[in-house]
């Protein structure tokens, strides 16, 4: 994996990281919803929703495994990354090759725009109901390749919401680099 590139996980709240940007667990209607989405509109403030309108109104939402950016409003965070992960229908559905797109999309996203350290909440793992150690695995995954090839951004921080998450998290990132 390329030495440039930090990665971490904390527990915690993903609207509080002040990385310069941090990744909404979205849905396609970029209208907003409830968990990640909810928190984000709700610390973050009105001006988020009016930019998802600006884009919805352009491009009609956002696909499962796609991404768009916005400002972070009222958030420490400077943008949002928007990112809509798939529901999780039974593992047949292309479920695990959308969810690695959603990160590979918000990491390509952020590294175009010059950022440099970036927030990832557990995609799919909540109203989506991902499993979340095939959803950690996944991730986990994603962020090792994206960081083999390049050198930004250089700061990649998950946040997960339990002590369950995190070590679920943890123990997919030592898995990964054990395979090594
Ligand atoms: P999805 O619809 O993609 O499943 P959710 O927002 O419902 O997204 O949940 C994704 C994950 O984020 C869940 O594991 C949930 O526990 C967690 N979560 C909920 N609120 C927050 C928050 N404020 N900060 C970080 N993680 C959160």
């Amino acid at each position: 994996m390329s030495n440039h590139i930090r990665v971490e996980f904390v527990l915690g709240d993903i609207t509080k990281q002040d990385t310069d940007a941090i990744v909404n667990a979205a849905n396609s209607s970029l209208l907003g919803g409830g968990g990640v989405d909810g928190a984000i509109h709700r610390a973050g403030g009105p001006q988020i929703l009016q930019e998802c309108k600006e884009i919805r109104s352009r491009q009609g939402g956002c696909p499962t495994g796609q991404a768009v950016i916005t400002s972070g409003g009222n958030l420490p965070a400077r943008y949002v990354i928007h990112t809509v992960g798939p529901v999780w229908h039974g593992g047949g559905h292309g479920e695990a090759a959308l969810l690695r797109e959603s990160y590979l999309n918000c990491l390509r996203l952020a590294r175009e725009k010059g950022i440099k350290s970036i927030a990832f909440p557990s995609i799919s793992t909540g109203a989506y109901r991902y499993p979340v150690e095939q959803a950690a695995s996944i991730a986990v995954a994603a962020v090792r390749e994206f960081a083999d090839n390049h050198d930004l951004p250089g700061q990649i921080r998950f946040v997960l919401f339990n002590d369950r998450h995190l070590a679920v998290y943890l123990a997919a990132w030592n898995k990964a680099a054990e395979c090594q």
